[in-house]
């Protein structure tokens, strides 16, 4: 297994211990400090987050006949964890959630209805190029021996056999949940794999999916991932979910949707707190504005639910949900060149190692074949603080897997999530505990307050497909009390 600095930059989950943006905004128990009165607005539904899963929400919300939906979003701009970056004239790349695979259908759709083209994943001619240990090798050849390979795949089978047990959408629901629930997967590993290679897999899996060390995840978090997603090779075969993205980068799927909603969307207006006082209206207050409605939907990863008050209090699951989530921040570079100078020699430009800055390096060059671009994973040791020295060292990390070429860089692009200070994280790795005692509070409404965002998906949670079905599944639970009330029509029958 790598061995890495007991305190990265990497393995900095943000979680319990983390400060919550309340103090940030100078909020406390009793609210936050204003000096002005504040302005009132009424809305039907109030959606907090305008990420993919509140967009979504609010569009399918209008679609079902609810005439006012206003979205109200921390940020300058739509998407989330979703960012489309320039690297050179006319090429936008994501900062964020970029791929998705055939299996994400909703997100398929959506950008069929929204006009959004999809761009196939670069060529993958060629090897991969992976450095471990100090050995470089490119291919999959002599990367293992025969027992490690053995050994991988029981690994494998064990894992896929515990998630075949958990019901889909609420691993807390299995039998065996609070067993798989009390050790770390590195804690699992040591008592099941014996080889290098055994661990190496998994751990690989754990880092390129989560962000984090084998001793930040449980067992049941871990294989309620693999259900998720339908299957451990989907999870670790990282070609595989990374088909397609999305012409103009997925942050465009959220600018369509917003500019759509057009002035219902406030940007730039961080809800602090929510008041459910059944005696009256919901209010959403942010520093400026209160705004009164029928139902609000919060649409994050719960962890970033903590900066909001919550009055009265949330139930103890759903605020030990919130208090114990963690999210681990990824960083994600993009470094483009004149050509795909890693091709002439044979190389797919996908490269895995340890020891160096950057451990997961994709192609991500355009279909038209320039300029060649990498995209590469931040981890190991802490990232320097100046732009400068991060493109220096993350260059250092290049030339190890491609050689010298790597040298010759036109241009650098970063988008780092550990300094956002509106996204916890980019996954959700949950400790030891968890998942098996809050998860049941994770979709729970609580009064009229509803709850979205990638996270609460039954399936594909943590990625962009399960940010729209999220959006899609609140905005129907909402509606359907909308009109059980009589407040819209009931969908008029086909046929
Ligand atoms: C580096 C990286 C790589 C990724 N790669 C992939 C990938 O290849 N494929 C894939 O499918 N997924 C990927 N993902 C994950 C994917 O991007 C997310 O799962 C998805 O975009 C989450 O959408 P969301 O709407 O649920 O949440 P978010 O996008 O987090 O939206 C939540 C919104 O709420 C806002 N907000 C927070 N607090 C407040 C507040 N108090 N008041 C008002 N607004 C608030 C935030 O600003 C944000 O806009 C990646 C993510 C990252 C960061």
């Amino acid at each position: 297994m790598r061995l890495r600095p007991p305190f990265t930059r990497r393995s900095f989950l943000r979680g319990a211990a983390s400060l919550g943006g309340g103090l940030l905004l100078g909020c406390g128990r009793g609210g936050c400090a204003r000096s002005a009165p504040l302005e009132r607005r009424t809305a039907g539904v109030v959606v907090v987050g305008a990420g993919l899963s509140g967009l979504v929400a609010a569009r399918e919300l209008r679609k079902a006949g609810v005439g006012s939906v206003v979205v109200v979003e921390a940020r300058n701009r739509v998407g989330g964890l979703t960012i489309s970056q320039e690297v050179s004239q006319g090429v936008m790349v994501d900062g964020g959630g970029a791929w998705v695979s055939p299996k994400h259908t909703r997100i398929l759709a959506l950008a069929e209805e929204l006009g959004v083209g999809t761009v196939d994943a670069a060529e993958s001619k060629g090897n991969p190029v992976f450095l471990f240990d100090g050995v470089r090798v490119a291919g999959t050849g002599r990367l293992f021996s025969r027992a490690e390979a053995r050994e991988l795949r029981q690994l494998r089978d064990k894992l896929e056999g515990m998630a075949a047990e958990l019901p889909v959408g609420a691993p807390w629901d299995a039998p065996r949940a609070a067993e798989y629930d009390e050790v770390s997967m590195a804690h699992w590993l040591a008592d099941n794999s014996s080889t290098v290679w055994g661990r190496r897999d998994i751990d690989l899996a754990i880092d390129f999916t989560f962000g984090c060390q084998p001793y930040d995840i449980s067992l049941l978090r871990f294989v309620a991932a693999v259900k998720s997603v339908g299957g451990l090779e989907r999870l670790m075969a990282i070609s595989d979910s990374q088909d397609v993205s999305f012409s103009g980068g997925s942050q465009m799927l959220s600018v369509k949707m917003a500019e759509a909603l057009g002035d219902q969307v406030l940007l730039a207006s961080p809800v602090t707190r929510i008041v459910d006082d059944p005696a009256g209206p919901v209010r959403v207050e942010t520093e400026r504005l209160s705004i009164e409605c029928g139902h609000v939907i919060v649409a994050m990863m719960p962890a970033d639910a903590r900066r909001i008050e919550f009055e009265p209090e949330l139930p103890e699951l759903k605020a030990g949900l919130i208090s114990n989530w963690t999210g681990s921040p990824d960083y994600k570079a993009h470094i483009v060149y004149k050509t795909p100078f890693w091709r002439n020699n044979r190389l797919n430009g996908t490269a895995v190692g340890d020891g160096v800055v950057v451990d997961f390096i994709f192609d991500s060059t355009p279909a038209a074949g320039t300029p060649g671009v990498l995209v590469a994973f931040g981890a190991g040791e802490e990232l320097p603080a100046t732009v400068d020295d991060r493109k220096e060292v993350v260059t250092q990390s290049l030339v190890s897997f491609f050689g010298e070429e790597a040298l010759d860089a036109i241009n650098f692009v970063e988008m780092d999530w550990l300094t956002e200070e509106w996204s916890t994280g980019c996954a959700s790795p949950l400790a030891p505990g968890v998942l098996s005692k809050y998860g049941p509070a994770l979709r729970q409404p609580v009064g009229r307050i509803h709850w979205g965002g990638s996270e609460t998906s039954a399936e594909f949670d943590g990625f962009m497909e399960g940010a729209v079905r999220a959006g899609e599944r609140v905005a129907s639970e909402v509606a359907a009390i909308l009109r059980e009330s009589g407040a819209i029509p009931a969908p008029a029958k086909s046929g």
